[in-house]
């Protein structure tokens, strides 16, 4: 499932390639994605896209006048290919510019593509998102504060959108490890110098796996195929069993919240 670094790589690929480009048409093949794709989005023809934003695992067209808003669902991936490449079976929604076409494709059809005139903060899918990991709101003063009123695990709160926005399961337990953290932990009792460690550990682990799709840039344009999600050496996520790679301790998995969790006993308290 594509990830935070996965959506915030294939933005940073496709900025170049579409900041000043004209939209000469739509190409809606299937319709009927995870919401039904906007009726409005074949009207986009003649505008000019301004730049590309994120907001959690959003993609964000400025098209000036609104937003083309675009996720990638379980299984979706963006591609920019030379006009008249021959649709697959999943490509279900094609970005006309020119010479050049962004096409989606989504075997799992949880993608979406819809549009917005309105401010993006106001936007139902948007307007509840919690704070963006990357950006300076999250910091130790903030993350103590959001977690002082919660009455749920570190884990699971870090994983709830609501409060962090795109934290995904592999992240979180591999920022609980960085941070030395039990993912087990109340978020109410972590420390104002643990919530330091965790902001860091987020921002960190993140940015590393951004580092790591970065290399697969070039596949944004022109290739075939299927996106390869990015292939990362974990501290603890999916290694049950295996030796802790800091102390030797066994790696251990528990589930919370129907999620698997990893984390390593000594390592992490
Ligand atoms: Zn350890």
């Amino acid at each position: 499932m594509p990830e935070l670094p996965e959506v915030e790589v294939t933005r940073r690929g496709l900025l170049p390639h579409l900041s000043g480009r004209v939209i000469s048409g739509v190409e809606i093949r299937e319709p009927r994605l995870r919401w039904p794709v906007a009726p409005a989005v074949r009207r986009l023809a003649g505008r000019t896209i301004r730049s590309i934003h994120r907001r959690g695992k959003y993609l964000l067209v400025d098209c000036g006048d609104g937003h083309l808003i675009l996720h990638l669902g379980m299984s979706g991936s963006l591609r920019l290919l030379p006009s008249g490449t021959p649709a697959g079976k999943h490509d279900h929604f094609d970005l006309l510019l020119g010479d050049r076409w962004l096409r989606l494709r989504d075997p799992r059809r949880f993608g979406a593509v819809l549009w917005t005139a309105d401010p993006l903060d106001s936007h139902p899918l948007l307007a509840h998102l919690g704070i963006e990991p990357l950006s300076r709101a999250l910091d130790a003063a903030r993350l103590h504060a959001l977690t002082r009123g919660a009455k749920i695990q570190i884990k699971p709160f870090l994983m709830d959108g609501r409060r962090v926005v795109g934290v995904g399961n592999i992240y979180a337990n591999e920022s609980l490890f960085r941070a030395g953290i039990d993912p087990r932990m109340p978020a109410r009792r972590i420390s104002i110098e643990k919530c330091k460690k965790l902001s860091v550990a987020i921002k960190h682990t993140l940015r590393a796996a951004i580092r790591a799709g970065g290399s697969s840039l070039r596949d944004f344009v022109g290739a075939d195929g299927n996106a390869g999600y990015f292939q990362q050496r974990y501290w603890v996520y999916d290694r049950a069993g295996e030796r802790c790679r800091r102390c030797n301790e066994k790696v251990r998995r528990i589930v919370q919240g129907q999620r698997a969790t990893y984390f390593c006993p000594r390592c992490q308290r």
